[in-house]
This record gives C-alpha cells, sequence and structure tokens, in this order.
C-alpha cells in the first residue's frame, strides 16, 4: 500500500471521504470551470502543508507550480492570518510561512521540464510536504502551445509527476480548468457508478488537452463545479471513497465547507 498518509484540507466531509484528507505518493486533481475555486482550494492546503503539527499541518515545505502566475502571497497570508490567527499573528509567523512555499513560474513547456527536473532534487534536500501544479491544462493551451500538436505533450510530464510522488511519497496536487458544462458531465457520468471506464468517458476537451495517459495517472478526482448558485466539491473518482458531493464556500478565511 503506497497509500500511506493524508494531508487533511481541514474540510470535514472531505477529509472523512477520503479517509484523512489528500493521499501521499498518488496525484490528485481538481477539476472545475474558470473561478471555480481552484486556486483557492491549492492555496488553503499550502498553509496546511507548512502548518505546524499541533495544528493539524505537515510543518513543511511546498512546492508550487504557478503556471498562470495566479499564486498570491497576499491572499495566503490572508487565508492563514483568517484561518490560524493564533500562528499567524505571532510575530515573524506569517512571512515564515509564506517562505517555506517555493512558488517556480516556468514560461514554458521547456521551462516546466527544467522545473520538474529540479524538484526532484530538491524533494530529497529540503522538507517539502506538497508539490502543486495550477494548472496543468494552461500548459498545453494558448502560448505554451509549440509546433504541431502531438497526441499526448504532456506525456512524459504526467509519467515524471507520478514519478515524483511515490518515490517522494508526499501529495501531489494538479488543477485543470475546464468548461462548466463539461465539469458537470464528468461528474455526472462518475456518478453512475460505472467507474471502472472513468477515462475512456472522459471530458472530450480536457482529453484533448492531457490524453488519456493523464486521466489514467491521477488517483483521485475532484470536481469543483456551481449549481443554483452554490458551489460543490465532488469526489468524482478515488479508490477508496464512493462518489460523494459537498457544498463549500469561499470566504477571507479560504475554502470552507
Ligand atoms: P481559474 O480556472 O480561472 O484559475 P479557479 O478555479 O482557480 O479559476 P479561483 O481563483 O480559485 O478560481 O477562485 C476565484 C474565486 O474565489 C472568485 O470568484 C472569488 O469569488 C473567490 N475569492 C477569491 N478571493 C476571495 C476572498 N478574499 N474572499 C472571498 N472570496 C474570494
Ligand atoms: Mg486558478
Amino acid at each position: 500500500e503506497y497509500l500511506t498518509g493524508h494531508l487533511p484540507t481541514h474540510l470535514k466531509g472531505l477529509d472523512a471521504a477520503l479517509f484523512g484528507g489528500i493521499p501521499f505518493g498518488a496525484l490528485t486533481e481538481l477539476v472545475g470551470p474558470a473561478g471555480i475555486g481552484k486556486t483557492q482550494f491549492c492555496l488553503k492546503i499550502s498553509v496546511l502543508a507548512t502548518l505546524p503539527s499541533c495544528y493539524g499541518g505537515l510543518d513543511g515545505h511546498v512546492i508550487y507550480i504557478d503556471v498562470e502566475s495566479k499564486f498570491s502571497s497576499r491572499r495566503l497570508i490572508e487565508i492563514g492570518l483568517n484561518s490560524f490567527p493564533e500562528i499567524f499573528h505571532l510575530e515573524g509567523m506569517a512571512k515564515e510561512m509564506a517562505g517555506r512555499i517555493t512558488v517556480l513560474r516556468p514560461g514554458s513547456l521547456t521551462e516546466f521540464t527544467e522545473s520538474l527536473q529540479k524538484i526532484k532534487v530538491s524533494l530529497l534536500q529540503h522538507q517539502v510536504k506538497l508539490l502543486v501544479v495550477d494548472s496543468m491544462a494552461a500548459l498545453v493551451s494558448g502560448e505554451y502551445e509549440q509546433g504541431p500538436p502531438r497526441q499526448h505533450p504532456l506525456g512524459w510530464h504526467i509519467s515524471f509527476i507520478k514519478s515524483l510522488a511515490e518515490f517522494s511519497r508526499i501529495p501531489v496536487v494538479m488543477t485543470n480548468q475546464v468548461r462548466s458544462r463539461s465539469a458537470t458531465e464528468i461528474s455526472n457520468y462518475s456518478f453512475q457508478g460505472e467507474r471502472r471506464d472513468d477515462c475512456g468517458n472522459f471530458d472530450s476537451h480536457l482529453v484533448a488537452a492531457l490524453g488519456i495517459h493523464w486521466a489514467h495517472a491521477v488517483t483521485i478526482r475532484l470536481v469543483l463545479e456551481s449549481r443554483s448558485g452554490k458551489r460543490f466539491i465532488k469526489v468524482a473518482k478515488s479508490p477508496m471513497s464512493p462518489p460523494l458531493s459537498f457544498p463549500f464556500k469561499i470566504t477571507s478565511s479560504g475554502i470552507l465547507l
């Protein structure tokens, strides 16, 4: 069993469904439309990974690959201050916690590849307890797309990231943006019970971007979506949980169930 240990999200229902939180040694994907809260989720778990263990954190460092320049240390500190005031209000603590998060901003697929190779070394040297890639899909769209489209432009990267997760035994969280309707389709499909063939029926837009290899590599898929003005997070793929859905809010403290 390689799924030993979890990063608790502090979202109670979700942690219960995942038997403790985001598993170590595996890939967890956050899928959802623009503005639903994928980056907010990543910021929250980054705070949690750096938090002392007596507060339910991992007391570690984080490597955050910020592909779309959406990481905000100001927002990170705001989440920390509002969620854990007793720690973040201590003299110099907000700076110390933010300093534990290394933000990488690869400007091309080539730089992303180089970042991954550097990370492999960092994982051995530092107390890295979380790797975030926000977002994966952005790497193969827009300015990142170079030359003629290939079938699986990120095939190597996906395998490499999966191997990083397995060998370092840390949680790896990656985001992917999909159109609103597609996110609903993904979760509706997953709710029909037939989850073995999840990948074959995966959102065509995402498959076009990341390939079927990606869909197979992911251990846990969380779908964030909006229904009648409320936000929901669904466990759409998991080896240990039934498909469950939880309403959530985004506040000054970050993402809350
Ligand atoms: P994209 O795919 O475009 O990157 P995303 O899923 O990452 O989108 P986020 O940036 O995580 O989306 O979420 C943006 C939402 O977070 C905004 O719509 C806003 O409602 C909410 N939000 C951001 N900051 C705050 C805050 N300080 N207080 C309350 N809500 C906030
Ligand atoms: Mg985002």
